[in-house]
């Protein structure tokens, strides 16, 4: 007998997964969705999979959460087994530990298609999305490249679903962990703003004693700055100044574009590195 072929999408809490997952709904209804939880999510996250869970009518199986045992592999499991050494983008062992392994777990031996949300127009010449997983039951789908489906196209899909963005996308357009280090700096200060627990939060980390550390220096989620730092007054207003700066210039140069947009240009035009495509699409 032929074996199953199962159909998989992994949610972020961000848009692109989360307007594919609205779009393959109807298309392919024996979809599994499922969530990769670090248990250092935003609040907003949560929230959105709530009502993403509810417009989907099945549940998001949540990885990583062993609600029965009670043992959960999460951010801290994981801190614990690299004794203490927290990941940045040169040692990204969260990504590998907290995303693909437990997604590699989820399907194990099954033949599997994976749904993946890189958008038509992410599709530029030289573009690799990178490998979600190398074993070869898993075969990746790119649904929204395949239909031409753009940026504008996922917010409209969202909105004509009433699902709408994730509440974080006030201040911040990345889903993932609190404290992740592909966090630009003006998501930083949005973090401090609206979850100044989590921000202190953040900074413990950075202020905990790393005893495998081989030399005195202080580790920083982001680069040559540490949130103590980035927190002085004179810095947060220099931040905002220069986001405000290239909010304005990006206004003149598309004024059609609405203020989401313009914001999520921004921020995408900050980077100087590709963020986590399993941890932000
Ligand atoms: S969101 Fe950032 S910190 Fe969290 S698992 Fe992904 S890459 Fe690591």
């Amino acid at each position: 007998m032929q074996q199953k072929i199962r159909h998989v999408l992994g949610l972020s809490g961000g848009k692109d997964s989360s307007a594919l997952a609205v779009y393959m709904r109807d298309r392919v209804p024996e979809m599994e969705y499922f969530f990769s939880d670090t248990g250092k999510e935003l609040p907003e996250t949560y929230e959105y999979l709530d009502k993403l869970e509810a417009f989907l009518g099945k549940p998001i199986v949540r990885l990583n959460m062993d609600s029965d045992s009670n043992r959960n592999r999460d951010f801290d499991h994981w801190l614990d087994v690299y004794k203490g050494l927290l990941p940045s983008s040169q040692v990204r062992w969260c990504t590998v530990n907290l995303k693909i392994r437990p997604f590699e777990e989820y399907i194990g031996e099954d033949r599997a298609y994976h749904y993946i949300a890189i958008r038509a127009d992410e599709d530029r010449v030289g573009y690799k999305p990178p490998k979600i997983s190398s074993l070869p039951n898993i075969q990746p789908k790119y649904p929204f490249k395949e239909d031409g489906i753009t940026k504008a196209d996922v917010y409209r899909i969202l909105e004509e679903n009433g699902i709408g963005l994730p509440k974080y996308y006030e201040w911040r357009t990345r889903s993932g962990c609190y404290f992740c280090f592909f966090q630009r700096k003006s998501e930083w200060v949005g973090l401090l703003e609206k979850h100044p627990d989590l921000f202190e939060l953040a900074k413990a980390y950075e202020e905990t004693p790393n005893k495998n550390a081989k030399t005195d220096e202080q580790f920083t989620w982001c680069q040559g700055e540490s949130l103590a730092e980035l927190s002085q007054p004179e810095r947060i207003a220099e931040i905002k100044a220069n986001t405000e700066k290239a909010l304005a210039f990006k206004k003149e140069d598309k004024p059609n574009l609405r203020l989401v947009e313009i914001f999520t240009d921004v921020l995408d035009d900050e980077d100087d590195e590709e963020p986590c495509l399993i941890c932000h699409k």
